[in-house]
C-alpha cells in the first residue's frame, strides 16, 4: 500500500493520520524535505494557513512541495490545506505564499463572516449519493475555478447556495470542510484511491 504523508507543521494532523490508518494506508508525518521524498501522496490539514505558510518557508518545505506537486504527487488539502493548494487567495492580511497547483481563487474565512462554524450536508461527486456531513470551521470557499478544475461539491443551504467547497484537478483535491472530524471515511478513501492510481 502507498505511504501517505501528513504535513505536520501545524493543524489537525492526528485526525487525518487516524482516518488514513483506518483505511489501511501507511502514514508518516512530514516535517522536512527528506520526509517529503518518501511519501506517495500528501494530506495538508486544516489549521491556520498564514501560519502554515510561514512555517513551510521556515522548514525549507515550500520549494520541495511545489516541485512534488509539479511532478504529479497527489495532495489532498482540507480548509487551510485547501488555501495552501490554491493558485490565488483573497482575504489574506499579508502577502500569503501558497504551494498552489489548483487553478482556483479561494476566499479565506468566507463563511466565517456569517458564522464561525457550521455543519451541513453536501453531495460530493465520486463518493456516492449520500450527502456528506460537512463540518466548516472559519472555512474558505472557492470563488472561481479554471477550466481544468472539476467541482466536486457545492453548498446548497439558503444563505450561501452554490458556493464551491470541494474541487479536484488531476491528483490534487481540496475541501473547505473537515472530513477528518467526522466518522465518514468516503473522501479519504477517494484520496487513497487517487494515490493508488485507481480514481
Ligand atoms: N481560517 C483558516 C485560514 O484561513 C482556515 C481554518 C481551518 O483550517 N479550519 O487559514
Amino acid at each position: 500500500s502507498p505511504t501517505i504523508g501528513v504535513l505536520a507543521l501545524q493543524g489537525d494532523v492526528a485526525e487525518h493520520t487516524h482516518m488514513l490508518g483506518d483505511l489501511g494506508a501507511r502514514t508518516s508525518r512530514v516535517l522536512s524535505a527528506d520526509q517529503l521524498d518518501t511519501v506517495d501522496g500528501l494530506v495538508i490539514p486544516g489549521g491556520e494557513s498564514t501560519t502554515m505558510s510561514k512555517l513551510a518557508v521556515r522548514y525549507d518545505l515550500m520549494k520541495p512541495l511545489r516541485e512534488r506537486v509539479a511532478d504529479g504527487m497527489p495532495v489532498y488539502g482540507t480548509c487551510a490545506g485547501m488555501i495552501m493548494l490554491a493558485d490565488r487567495v483573497l482575504g489574506a492580511t499579508t502577502d500569503q505564499e501558497t504551494v498552489g497547483g489548483i487553478d482556483m481563487t479561494v476566499r479565506r474565512n468566507a463563511f466565517g463572516r456569517q458564522t464561525e462554524s457550521f455543519e451541513t450536508g453536501v453531495r460530493i461527486d465520486g463518493i456516492g449519493n449520500d450527502p456528506f456531513d460537512a463540518v466548516f470551521i472559519r472555512a474558505p470557499w472557492v470563488e472561481s475555478v479554471g477550466s481544468e478544475v472539476s467541482v466536486l461539491g457545492s453548498v446548497s443551504g439558503p444563505d450561501e447556495a452554490g458556493r464551491i467547497v470541494a474541487v479536484r484537478q488531476g491528483g490534487l483535491m481540496a475541501t473547505s470542510f473537515h472530513p477528518e472530524l467526522t466518522g465518514d471515511t468516503r473522501i479519504h478513501r477517494l484520496f487513497v484511491d487517487i494515490v493508488k492510481g485507481l480514481a
